[in-house]
């Protein structure tokens, strides 16, 4: 080949490469800011209701909702299920424990006095640590032509030993601190605080790694309190990468994993159903940062950059709505990994038999107010919103969490 054709083809190559590695801000259209600044929240009075005919009902704990209980009759106690503020998604969480002073069965309406519909199955525990799906036979939801029932009715058999009911698998804070404190137990694993919530909770990072923080990855969940489906996606996903396989001490030699397992402390706390003590959706403001959570995360990232040089390859948001769902960035769009998120969610989807990902690739080039935008657009880390099922199988969430982990590991470590 002639040197000027030469010259004429690495110039292109140069050029169109330059084009396609580096995002550039200038190149995208405005942010459609979404107003974030504190709004007021109904305080949800801790109690417990002596609704009559010796039984109680109490939220007097970590993560419960309950706002009000009556006793409409012999047979029917009627919960009063309310959001913190709104208007809100419909993500109405509840959580509260009842128990009666002799054996009896009656039944609970669940009713969100028209703030809200029933959405989520209820789950029942014994001892507040292990739930499982009420018995379907005991449960009911009235016909509703939208296919969203504004109430629900389940039939409990109460005694003197407390019964948990709950919108998921109860996650409190609490839960949180076992889960990390179990973390801790290995040696390349530690914590830090980053910051505090606005009702002084801790936000606490853990480091899982022995590497220089030259490759970075990280991954958070909980910024919407009942969206436990996607806590334990993580969890899958974290103890892989904590495990004891040579891939994984491989993988922890060369790249630091940060983990922020709890974005909304006080929302968790409070059994609110979707914002933080602000009354604000945290996952609107990763542009304007008016919330000390999301102030938080994005000072720990920026500084952690400028500190070592290092870079973030990954990044991911765990969640939980009505289906599994990825919703990734534009694929035209590069940053330190390119084509990174599709090639672990296609790898890792091929490994459950007959499973195929619902991807979402965002569209246009335009960064967005949620955190894996953020991660995108300001680090350049191959982001996505990791969204699990509300009634997703349980083990296979944890599969599916501990793919993932296993194909990032094997697709960041190839590329070294
Ligand atoms: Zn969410």
């Amino acid at each position: 080949m002639k040197s000027p054709q030469l010259a004429v083809i690495l110039f292109l190559l140069i050029t169109f490469s330059a084009c396609k590695s580096v995002v550039q801000w200038e190149g995208q259209g405005p942010i459609q800011l979404i107003e974030t600044v504190d709004r007021p929240i109904s305080i949800q009075k801790k109690q417990s209701w002596d609704v009559g005919n010796g039984i109680f009902l109490s939220n007097q704990f970590d993560g419960a909702r309950l706002n009000e209980a009556e006793r409409v009759n012999d047979t029917l106690v009627r919960v009063i299920l309310l959001p913190e503020n709104e208007p809100i998604n419909p993500s109405p969480w509840y959580a509260f424990k009842l128990w009666s002073n002799h054996s009896q069965d009656f039944w609970i309406e669940f009713n969100y006095a028209g703030k809200g519909f029933h959405r989520y199955y209820p789950k029942i525990s014994l001892d507040g640590e292990r739930f499982e799906n009420a018995d379907s036979s005991r449960f009911f939801q009235p016909f509703h032509e939208k296919g969203r029932p504004e109430k629900a009715f389940l039939k409990v058999s109460a005694s003197r030993d407390t019964l948990w009911i709950a919108a998921q698998d109860l996650v409190g804070t609490h839960h949180a601190e076992v889960w990390k404190n179990e973390l801790l137990r290995h040696p390349f694993v530690s914590k830090s605080k980053i910051g505090e919530s606005a009702q002084g909770r801790s936000l606490e990072m853990l480091k899982i790694g022995e590497a220089d923080d030259s490759k970075m990855v990280m991954a958070i969940s909980m910024q919407h309190p009942p969206e436990i489906p996607g806590y334990l996606a993580l969890k899958g996903f974290v103890e892989t990468i904590c495990g004891d396989t040579r891939l994984a001490k491989k993988f922890r030699q060369k790249y630091n994993t940060y983990v922020l397992p709890m974005m909304n402390p006080d929302g968790v706390a409070n059994g609110h159903w979707r914002h933080n003590a602000g009354g604000i959706d945290t996952n609107r403001d990763w542009v304007n940062l008016n919330q000390p959570e999301t102030k938080a995360l994005t000072d720990f990232m920026k500084n952690k950059v400028e500190e070592t040089g290092g870079k973030f390859y990954f990044a991911a948001d765990f969640h939980a709505t009505w289906e599994d769902i990825f919703y990734t960035m534009n694929e035209d769009l590069q940053g330190n990994s390119p084509g990174l998120v599709p090639k672990v969610i296609k790898a890792s989807s091929k490994k459950i038999k007959g499973y195929h990902p619902n991807i979402r690739p965002g569209e246009g080039n335009q960064r967005g107010v949620t955190s894996s935008s953020y991660f995108f657009f300001e680090h350049g880390a191959e982001s996505m919103t990791f969204e699990v099922g509300d009634n997703t199988p349980r083990p296979l969430i944890r599969k599916k969490g501990e793919l993932t982990a296993q194909m990032l590991m094997k697709f960041l470590l190839k590329e070294d």
